[in-house]
């Protein structure tokens, strides 16, 4: 018996060695990473890059309280205003945080102006923003926010791609407009570039801030820095995570600069956010995304994968049901349930592979994955598919 919680359906399975794209579990065995520990490992396992910043960070002060002054984190700071639409940055410990931060400098921007009673965000279906109170409220997802108390206040849900039940939502307490360039976990559903200059246009017609939570879509997963880049708006506060530390617990809220000018001392904290060793692998990480030509060439494979998947798709229709996402962020709905095919894929083929809702099998590789990695992938799925149709050509092999 485990003494953890049991708020996870955990595998036995555990992995002892990382490198690249691989994973070894504690039998040695091989396994190929799409997974990337949810969008986290973006540089793949046992970067030597990130390994040599941390250790070099592990020699010198660990922790400083954000009452001083941290090199590493101003560093990183500057840095990502510098490659951004940004002007400021507050750093969290994780995404959610990075959204309460997000959704805090929204309000607290309004009140400042003198219109308390600005508070209302409107979100969307089938979004995720974490698991804290504030986040379960804000995805709205019924399964998360059920047995927890009343939802936080202040949220609306609109339907992703529907400009006119956005509209339909706005009042004069609206103050934001909250979304995921990709919806990630609700079923990898990619918004239109329409659809994203829409929502700009509705905030800056009503005076409504935008604010996107690209935490699991940004820092490079789509082939660009950010996934709005695509539909070339520029949005008021990102909330961001995951990659950004590549696996050292980090995340951050980025703001235009007069979004951020009320959280001023005493408005907002964190005890650890953005402290030394974080931020040293903070650093690490950008020196490894914005390399000339990184983003390119994850460009590059997010196109290949796609065009992979469509040949996959052609070879099984009876399988795949429809094609989602955008670059290294890709969902593949398919017939059979997707639980059964992730453990499929894990246990008989050596592939890691997520889940999404919708039943959505989901797809994100390092960024550093190669063409030879996408079509290894592609055979392992191809033989989870073979061996679906020839249990249930055979029912009793199935047993
Ligand atoms: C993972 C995720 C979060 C929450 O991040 P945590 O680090 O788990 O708190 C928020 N938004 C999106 C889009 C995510 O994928």
């Amino acid at each position: 018996m485990s003494a953890l919680y049991g708020t996870y359906a955990r595998s036995e399975l555990s992995f002892e060695r990382g490198e690249g794209m691989r994973l070894f579990d504690q039998h040695g065995r091989e396994y190929l990473d799409f997974h990337s520990g949810v969008a986290v490992n973006a540089l793949g396992h046992g970067d030597p890059h990130l390994v040599t910043a941390l250790k070099a960070a592990a020699d010198k002060v660990w922790h400083t309280a954000n009452t001083f002054t941290i090199p590493e984190q101003e560093r990183l700071g500057q840095r990502l205003v510098e490659a951004t639409f940004a002007d400021a940055v507050f750093f969290t410990n994780s995404g959610a945080e990075a959204l309460e931060c997000a959704i805090k400098t929204a309000r607290h921007y309004f009140w400042a102006k003198g219109q308390e009673n600005r508070f209302e965000i409107i979100a969307f279906t089938g979004s995720f923003h974490g698991r804290t109170l504030g986040t379960i409220a804000a995805g709205g997802n019924p399964d998360y926010l059920q047995g927890f108390g009343p939802a936080a206040p202040g949220f609306k849900h609109a339907k992703p791609g529907d400009l006119e039940s956005v509209k339909a939502l706005i009042t004069p307490e609206t103050c934001a407009i909250l979304i995921e360039p990709v919806q990630g976990e609700g079923g990898v559903t990619a918004m239109s570039s329409e659809f994203m200059q829409g929502l700009r246009a509705l905030c800056d017609e009503h005076d409504m801030l935008l604010i996107l939570d690209e935490v699991q879509c940004g820092f490079g997963r789509t082939g660009r820095f950010f996934a709005y880049e695509w539909s070339g708006i520029t949005p008021d506060i990102v909330a961001v995570a995951k990659a950004i530390g590549g696996g050292f617990p980090l995340g951050a809220c980025l703001a235009k600069g007069e979004v951020a000018a009320s959280m001023v001392p005493g408005t907002h904290g964190s005890t650890y956010g953005g402290n030394p060793l974080a931020t040293a692998v903070g650093n690490a990480v950008l020196d490894r995304i914005l390399a000339p030509g990184f983003l390119n060439r994850v460009n590059e494979m997010g196109q290949r994968l796609t065009w992979h998947l469509q040949q996959l798709a052609q070879k099984y229709p009876d399988h795949i049901l429809e094609l989602r996402g955008k670059g290294l962020l890709t969902g593949i709905k398919i017939a059979t349930p997707v639980r059964d095919m992730v453990t499929r894929l894990r246990d008989d083929h050596q592939l890691l592979a997520m889940s999404a809702g919708d039943n959505v099998l989901r797809l994100l590789p390092p960024l550093i994955v190669t063409e030879a990695d996408i079509e290894e992938a592609i055979a392992k799925i191809s033989a989870a598919f073979e061996a679906i149709d020839a249990e249930a050509a055979t029912p009793a092999a199935a047993s």
